[in-house]
């Protein structure tokens, strides 16, 4: 029996690219989809070997493969909000630019 696993997705440094987030405070990578479904693995993926993966089908996810095999990301999280905040402010700011100053 799959279990359901809640995720958010949290914006990446690349454009368009995501972090999946899982409530204990994991980081996966999308890497494959097909019709179906979408697959994720853990970001510690090639630096730890981790085998965890996850499944989204029907806008649910799904544990599969393995447990993680090194602590959560809990402090990078943070990191990766902090980045995101500062993405977002500097945006905001050069809209305020161009629509009040026209540059
Ligand atoms: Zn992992």
């Amino acid at each position: 029996m799959d279990v359901v696993v809640a995720v958010r997705q949290v914006p990446g440094e690349r454009k368009g690219g995501f972090h999946y987030v899982t409530a204990d405070n994991f980081i996966f990578h999308r890497y494959k989809r097909s019709a179906q479904s979408e697959y994720f693995r853990c970001r510690k993926y090639e630096s730890f070997g981790c085998l965890a993966r996850l499944r989204q089908t029907d806008h649910q996810y799904f544990k599969t493969g393995s447990e993680h095999n090194h602590e959560n990301e809990t402090e990078e999280i943070r990191k990766i909000a902090v980045v995101n905040e500062c993405v977002k402010y500097r945006s905001d700011y050069s809209s305020f630019l161009r629509i009040t100053y026209n540059v």
